[in-house]
């Protein structure tokens, strides 16, 4: 209960009522948080446009305990990430960041460490780094942190140490499954070189990630295998997913001149 202040980047908002605004949060301090935005859609509303989707800002809020729905009091940009909304596949991996953590995670479930790694994400996209790399090292650290490391050293039912021919990678399972115990229902098929490619990229920091030059079938594949992976987690495949296929698709049709 009571007036709280933390930084909180807009993870979605929507319309409510005549002018006001429900918005969603990631915060530092209080993990994802929702509330309302009186008078927010207004032309002279205090709150500007400082409510668009992944701006960053400090956060006043005020929680009366009887609703899940808070009071947005002020919300003053630290920064707009603008540039994150202007290109088509920024936003739509933008979009897919932040759809991670509305779906993996739960209301006031504070997680300093994934608000800290999804500010990063942002930042590099806004940078101009590769959208889908930065995406796929958001989502490999987010993976951990959440709590759902996959052992990628051994078979997780056997014991059998990897390197094994025609290893799957089984979320439900908690990691690797060797031909004889796979696959299991959660299976991915990973191929040798996405393994090590997986665990070069635990060993590499930030940085050193989301610059790794990478052949285009295997940038594919590990694309696709945290795909997998975190629409395995969620229950199903993320809806920004689809959006970034045929985003990906329409880029290859129009080549920039
Ligand atoms: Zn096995």
């Amino acid at each position: 209960m009571g007036l709280h202040k933390t930084q909180g980047i807009v993870i979605g908002r929507r319309a409510l009522g005549e002018s006001d605004r429900l918005v969603d949060f990631y915060t530092r301090d209080h993990g994802r948080v929702r509330g309302v935005a009186k008078s927010a859609r207004r032309t002279r509303s205090r709150f500007g446009s400082a409510l668009e989707l992944f701006t960053l800002g400090e956060l006043v809020f005020f929680d009366t305990g009887r609703s899940e729905l808070v009071r947005v009091d002020h919300f003053d940009i630290v920064h707009p990430f603008v540039r994150v909304r202007e290109h088509l596949e920024r936003l739509g991996q933008g979009a897919w960041v932040v759809e991670c953590l509305t779906r993996l995670t739960a209301d006031r479930d504070p997680q300093p460490a994934l608000f800290g790694l999804a500010l990063r994400s942002l930042r590099a996209l806004d940078a101009g780094a590769r959208p889908q790399r930065v995406a796929t090292c958001f989502a490999l650290r987010a993976i951990d942190l959440l709590g759902h490391r996959p052992r990628i050293d051994r078979c997780v039912e056997c014991g059998r140490s990897y390197p094994f021919p025609d290893a799957s990678l089984d979320v439900g399972a908690g990691g690797l499954l060797c031909a004889g115990c796979g696959p299991g229902s959660d299976a991915l098929d990973l191929s040798g070189a996405a393994v090590g490619l997986l665990k070069r990229l635990r060993a590499l920091g930030w940085e050193e990630g989301i610059r790794l030059p990478l052949a285009a079938d295997l940038d594919e594949e590990l694309t696709t295998t945290v795909e997998g992976v975190m629409g395995r987690l969620m229950g199903s495949l993320p809806r920004s997913s689809r959006f970034l296929a045929q985003t990906r698709r329409s880029l290859v049709q129009q080549p920039v001149p």
